[in-house]
């Protein structure tokens, strides 16, 4: 579903991904971990050419993004990227749009079906995630954890086949957190392909097939949750464990 081979980015002399490799199958939960700074939100950002990566290649379903070193064109890196969708850690909803507005900016920008088959779409969406009522509320009116549930409906809309999260839950006061991690557990269960960076350890635990601990721009150590929760090979994947 998702390959990415020597993956390579840097911003003026600093490197911050030092050549990647890791592919992701159908169906599979990762989860990504490590220290601020370790370069995980530009490894999911280059996914979804949010970021221009400096050398390497990205395959989503065996298509290029870019291979080694190249971009494909800006039909292709869009047809591609349109296949994922992504969830920030500051919700990024925007704040003109009701929540119904929001779930359907994108689908009725890119023509995908008539007015009404979207609004059928952005109404079982937000049933989905337990906001049904909410359709015609501003962004502002929201609690974090509802904001957040309003932006992975949102994310789906598209009917993407991969789901990346940045630090989903990182904003949330703690009380809020249980409410859009239980979400992504139900995503897991209907097999989305997703790959989560989190703080939130035993969510991760739980949820993911497998887990990268990503330090200074490697992905340093990956293995199930059992091996890298209970038997973590390296010092430094120990010494990140320990500190929460
Ligand atoms: P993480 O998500 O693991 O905290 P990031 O991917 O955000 O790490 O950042 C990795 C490194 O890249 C950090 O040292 C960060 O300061 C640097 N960085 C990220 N974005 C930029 C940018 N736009 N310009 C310069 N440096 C950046
Ligand atoms: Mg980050």
């Amino acid at each position: 579903m998702i390959e990415v081979r020597q993956l390579q980015k840097s911003f003026g002399s600093l490197d911050v991904l030092k050549k990647i490799t890791f592919a992701v199958k159908p169906g599979e939960v990762v989860a990504v971990i490590g220290p601020s700074g370790s370069g995980k939100s530009t490894m999911l950002r280059s996914l979804v050419h949010l970021e221009e990566v400096t050398g390497g290649s990205i395959y989503i379903h065996g298509k290029p993004l870019i291979e080694n070193g190249k971009y494909a064109g800006n039909a292709d890196i869009r047809e591609i990227t349109a296949t994922m969708g992504m969830v920030f850690q500051h919700f990024n909803l925007f704040p003109h749009l009701s929540v119904r507005g929001n779930l359907e900016l994108a689908p009725r920008t890119l023509k995908r079906g008539n007015p009404q088959e979207i609004a059928a779409k952005s109404k079982e969406l937000l049933s989905k995630v337990g906001l049904a009522d909410k359709a015609d509320v501003y962004p502002s009116m929201l609690s974090g954890g509802q904001k957040q549930r309003v932006a992975i409906a949102r994310a789906l809309m598209l009917n993407p086949d991969i789901l990346l999260f940045d630090e989903p839950t990182s904003a949330l006061d703690p009380e809020l957190t249980g409410e859009v991690l239980r979400v992504i557990r139900q995503l897991a269960e209907e097999n989305m392909t997703m790959i989560i960076v989190t703080h939130e350890m035993s969510f991760a635990r739980d949820v993911a097939d497998r887990v990268f601990f990503m330090d200074n721009g490697e992905i340093a150590e990956s293995g199930t949750p059992e091996q890298i929760f209970g038997s973590p090979r390296l010092e430094r994947t120990r010494t990140f464990l320990n500190q929460d």
